[in-house]
């Protein structure tokens, strides 16, 4: 194995990415599986086989898991019938949602749903995990945060607390976990183009002025999270409670 390959290689360890259906958490899961991980694909609903597929065309291994984070009351129960014999060493919390209303009408409906998505279910499935984890005395969590783990957007009150929070308890769970071999961090992606954010890609006036601020002068695509996620997941024993940002230089400006 060359020097590079045993500093980043993934192979023989286990990944857990959700949200891996589409957009970062598909290009994770495969950039996971080429770089040697055997992958299990979480998503909330029977739409998994397009990145599954595309592992399998690179000659990687992945298997499926329907859980639906947002149902806070069943995670546990989901992990001990669907997760409990996997040996995770690497888990990605990717799954989030969005929605966007001005904060006056912002309904309690849309503000339950994204908190329990982005920020409760990261914290009952990572506590799951990181139990056979700390048992080893190795693994790794990886948390997708967002610029507005940093600031405070506009029209996604709930989603901006949630991110904030994520970024909050990467460093909680990180202090706890940190001298018991488990790292914990956070990759904060700037602009990228998925689903999340096609409603503002197809506004031009802000996708003008999103890009006009973004150093780079372009969108982000879900593969250029791959590098950081592989970073954070292998060559990072003694990086804790870190949220890396990856924007295209957003937050620089
Ligand atoms: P996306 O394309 O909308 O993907 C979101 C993923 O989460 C999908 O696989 C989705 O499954 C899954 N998901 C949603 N609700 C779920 C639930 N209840 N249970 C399990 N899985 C669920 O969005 P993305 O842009 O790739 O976002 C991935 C992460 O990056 C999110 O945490 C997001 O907040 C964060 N992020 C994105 C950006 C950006 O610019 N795109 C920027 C900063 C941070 P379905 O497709 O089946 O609904």
């Amino acid at each position: 194995m060359s020097f590079l390959q045993s500093m980043f290689s993934l192979s023989g360890k286990t990944a857990l990415v959700t949200g891996a259906s589409t957009g970062i958490g598909q290009s994770i899961a495969v950039g996971y599986a080429r770089a040697g991980a055997e992958v299990i694909l979480l998503g909330h609903r029977d739409n998994l086989q397009e990145t599954a597929d595309i592992i399998e065309q690179a000659d990687g291994v992945s298997h499926q898991v329907i859980i639906d984070l947002s149902q806070i009351d069943s995670i546990k129960e989901k992990y001990d019938a669907l997760l409990s014999d996997y040996q995770i060493d690497i888990l990605v919390n990717n799954a989030g949602i969005i929605r966007r209303q001005q904060a006056v009408d912002y309904s309690q409906h849309d503000w339950n749903d994204v908190i329990n998505t982005n920020l409760n279910a990261v914290f009952v499935l990572t506590q799951e995990v990181s139990k056979n984890m700390l048992k080893r005395k190795q693994g790794k969590v990886i948390n997708i945060a967002s610029l507005l783990s940093f600031q405070g957007g506009v029209f996604v009150p709930a989603y901006t607390a949630s991110k904030h929070a994520v970024s909050g308890l990467t460093k909680a769970f990180a202090n706890e976990w940190a001298s018991a071999g488990v790292q914990v961090n956070a990759i904060a992606p700037g602009y990228i183009a998925t689903n999340n954010t096609q409603a503002i890609r197809e506004d031009t006036e802000r996708n003008e002025s999103i890009l006009s601020r973004i150093p780079t002068g372009r969108w982000g695509q879900p593969d250029d999270l791959v590098g950081a996620a592989i970073f954070l997941a292998s060559a990072s024993d003694y990086v804790n409670g870190h949220t890396l940002v990856v924007d295209g230089g957003w937050l620089a400006r």
